[in-house]
């Protein structure tokens, strides 16, 4: 297909009004991007027609839903090209794909002497689960620490990684600096050393092609509202072989073959570990930022983006004052940055009154902010319906507000 962003951008209603007067730039995608339409209309169509609880009804809607809702599965599954349907678990978002991971996979695996590792550029849903399941295992958490640019030191991982890892978890692209990190070879030297490795998608999936059996990763969390869908909804990818050996999340109906009060005995992959009523409408409405994603091409996305995040540096850098935080070579259309001198939640403010919504504050990753020594930065981050004019106007924006103390 083509790529007009005209054309993409009509199909995104919350883009076109004016906010304080002036029209909207929506520069904070990396917290959530926009819906299309099709994504609004399949979430009222879904219960103007098919409303029912899904699988166990023996009627025509609840047919209909459980079908809908399946089929969602199957388009996840090729989106990240996973082996088979069974292996998407659908949660409530990647914190929670990840504390499931902590507290099935973790509970059942980690032991006492255990090391888990992660990076110093995790979100804190990528740090405080596995802080918790140390604590209470009696493992030890260690940290691949990076460079001033944003980048894992790879040597040092090499360094940490040993027999007693267990499990490496790492963030694919960063939120608050955009780095992609060099997943596949982190996972192949895990892999050497029988670690498994979890990958925190939430951005990549977005940016990249994330291919699981060509990553060979042992889980993958993402969430739909990152991917032009719906809030409240994750996914959870997991190996068949691992899948099948961890105990259920959560104990409820659809989880289980057979309750007695003698003994429960649980269902097959991913059943086990969708206790209760699921997101269903949410699920059916992800089918649609899927198709939109696949209609306008991974690489037209990825191609759009990167010259907006270039054309953005170029801008940005000519202003007094301007200091990037994180310049990796591999980024996704993240810009971190910080104005010399000036607060990052007053200039968000003041780009709020020009009507650009940016993110400012730590980004929750705060052991990251640490380690570069700053409070938080303004991060600005690009989606497929950006454009270069609305640059054009940031920079503007951002000059003005630099002007002030610089
Ligand atoms: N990991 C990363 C890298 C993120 O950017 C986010 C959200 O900002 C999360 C995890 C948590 O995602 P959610 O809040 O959708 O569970």
């Amino acid at each position: 297909m083509s790529f007009n962003v005209e054309e993409i951008r009509s199909l995104f209603p919350v883009l076109h009004q004016e906010v304080n007067g002036k029209p909207l730039i929506y520069f904070d995608n990396a917290a959530t991007t926009q819906k299309p339409l099709s994504v609004l209309d399949a979430l009222s169509d879904y219960y103007k027609k098919d409303n029912s609880n899904i699988h166990r009804g023996a009627h025509t809607l609840a047919d209909r839903a459980t079908r809908h809702y399946e089929k969602t599965r199957s388009l996840i599954r090729d989106f990240i090209n996973a082996r088979e349907e069974e292996e998407i678990i659908f949660t409530k978002g990647t914190t929670e794909s990840i504390n499931l991971v902590a507290a099935t996979f973790g509970r059942k695996f980690i032991t006492k002497g255990d090391e888990i590792l992660i990076s110093t550029m995790e979100h804190h849903s990528n740090i405080v689960p596995w802080q918790m399941l140390c604590e209470e295992k009696e493992a030890t958490l260690k940290i691949i620490p990076i460079s001033d640019s944003g980048e894992i030191l790879l040597e040092e991982f090499d360094r940490l990684l040993n027999e007693k890892t267990k499990l490496v978890s790492i963030v694919h692209a960063s939120n608050s600096l955009g780095t992609i990190n060099p997943v596949k070879e982190i996972i192949r030297k895990a892999h050497q050393f029988g670690a498994k490795v979890l990958l925190d998608g939430a951005q990549s999936t977005s940016h990249l092609k994330v291919d699981v059996q060509d990553l060979d990763c042992d889980f993958l969390a993402f969430s739909a509202h990152k991917l032009f869908g719906p809030t409240g909804l994750g996914v959870l990818y997991g190996k068949r072989s691992i899948l099948e050996t961890m105990p259920p999340y959560q104990g409820g109906g659809e989880m289980i073959k057979e309750v007695t009060f003698e003994k429960t005995t649980y269902n097959e992959i991913p059943f086990k570990f969708e206790a209760g009523t699921p997101n269903i409408a949410d699920v059916i409405a992800f089918q649609k930022s899927l198709e939109f994603i696949n209609s306008t091409g991974k690489q037209n996305i990825k191609t759009h983006e990167d010259g907006l995040l270039s054309y953005a540096n170029e801008l940005m850098g000519e202003i007094k004052g301007f200091v990037p935080v994180g310049t990796a070579r591999e980024k996704v259309s993240v810009l971190s940055f910080n104005i010399r001198g000036m607060h990052p939640f007053d200039v968000g403010m003041m780009l709020d009154a020009n009507g650009i919504a940016v993110r400012t504050g730590h980004h929750c990753t705060q052991p990251l902010m640490q380690r570069f020594g700053i409070e938080g930065t303004v991060r600005a981050s690009f989606s497929v319906y950006n454009t270069k004019s609305e640059i054009d106007q940031m920079a503007l924006a951002v000059a003005k507000i630099a002007k002030i103390k610089n």
